[in-house]
C-alpha cells in the first residue's frame, strides 16, 4: 500500500510513488548514459518508457532493479531511499524484472518449470492453485504442460519465463523489450497478460521500443532521448507530442477505436 498523508494545505492525499527516480546519473564505467534522469511510477499504475536504440533504457531498467548504481541521484521504492540496496534485497522488497529472453530450464517440461517456481514462492500447498492460475493467464501453456520446455518456440519459452516470474507476483515488474522478437500474435498476448497482472495489482514499469503495444496499456508514458527524459505524462495527454519526440515514428498512441 503507497503511504498517504493529507497536505496541510488542502484535503487532497499526497500520494507516494510506487518507484521514483530524482536526478539519477547512471553508466558503464567512465561512459554516462543517464543524464539526471527523474520520473515515477504509480502505484497500481502502467509506466511504458519509450526510446529509440541507445537512448538508455536499458539502463533505466537496470537501477531499478538494483543491478547499477547511480553515479548521482536518488532511487526511491515506496518512499524509501534504496539508491544504495543490493538487487537481491529489491528483489524482496518486491521488484522483480520480467527476464529477456528465454529463463527457462530447456530439458523440464513446461509443467514441471511452473512447478518448480511455484514451490519456490508458494510451497507445496499453494503450488495447484498457482499452477491453475499459470494456465489460465496462459492457455498456450496448458495445451503444451507436457512438453519439454526447450522444443518450445521462442514465443512459447518468453511466455513460460513470464509465467515462471508471475508464480509470485511482484509488486512492481519492470519488463524490458519483452516483445523483442515474437511473433505479433505471441505480443499479443505476452501484453494481454499484462493487463491481466496490472488488474490483479502489480504496477508495471514497460521499458518497449514497440511503442504501440506498450501504449495499448500504458496510463503514463516518458520518453527518453540521449539519456535525459524529454517528455513525462499521462498518454491521454500527450497527444501530438509522440511524433516530435520519438524518432521511430511509431509514437501515435492508439486511436479510441484502436486502430
Ligand atoms: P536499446 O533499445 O537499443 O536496447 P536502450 O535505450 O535500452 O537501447 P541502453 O541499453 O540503456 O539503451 O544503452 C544506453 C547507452 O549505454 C548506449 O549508448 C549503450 O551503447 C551504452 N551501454 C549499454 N550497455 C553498456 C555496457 N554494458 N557497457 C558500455 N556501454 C553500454
Amino acid at each position: 500500500m503507497s503511504a498517504t498523508a493529507p497536505s496541510p494545505e488542502s484535503s487532497a492525499p499526497v500520494v507516494t510513488p510506487m518507484l521514483e527516480l530524482r536526478d539519477v546519473q547512471a553508466g558503464y564505467g567512465p561512459f554516462r548514459a543517464l543524464f539526471g534522469v527523474s520520473l515515477s511510477v504509480r502505484q497500481g499504475s502502467v509506466l511504458a518508457l519509450l526510446g529509440s536504440n541507445g537512448a538508455g533504457k536499458t539502463t533505466v531498467a537496470r537501477v531499478c532493479s538494483g543491478l547499477i548504481k547511480p553515479t548521482k541521484g536518488k532511487f526511491f521504492f515506496e518512499g524509501r531511499d534504496v539508491t544504495r540496496e543490493r538487487a537481491y534485497r529489491l528483489a524482496r522488497m518486491g521488484i522483480a524484472q520480467a527476464p529477456e529472453g528465454r529463463s527457462v530450464f530447456a530439458s523440464l517440461t513446461v509443467e514441471e518449470n511452473l512447478t518448480l517456481s511455484l514451490r519456490r514462492a508458494l510451497g507445496r500447498s499453494g503450488a495447484a492453485g498457482g499452477l491453475a492460475r499459470a494456465y489460465e493467464m496462459f492457455p498456450p501453456l496448458s495445451q503444451r504442460r507436457r512438453q519439454v520446455a526447450g522444443t518450445l518456440s521462442g514465443g512459447e519459452q518468453r511466455m513460460l519465463a513470464l509465467a515462471r516470474v508471475l508464480a509470485d507476483p511482484p509488486r512492481l515488474l519492470v519488463c524490458d523489450e519483452l516483445s523483442l522478437g515474437l511473433a505479433p500474435i505471441v505480443v499479443d498476448e505476452v501484453y494481454r497478460t499484462l493487463a491481466a497482472i496490472r488488474d490483479a495489482g502489480t504496477t508495471l514499469l514497460i521499458v518497449e521500443q514497440h511503442v504501440a503495444h506498450a501504449l495499448s496499456i500504458a496510463d503514463d508514458v516518458a520518453v527518453l532521448v540521449k539519456g535525459r527524459v524529454t517528455y513525462d505524462g499521462p498518454v491521454a495527454e500527450m497527444g501530438d507530442l509522440s511524433e516530435r519526440l520519438l524518432p521511430t515514428g511509431e509514437a501515435r498512441p492508439p486511436s479510441p477505436n484502436g486502430q
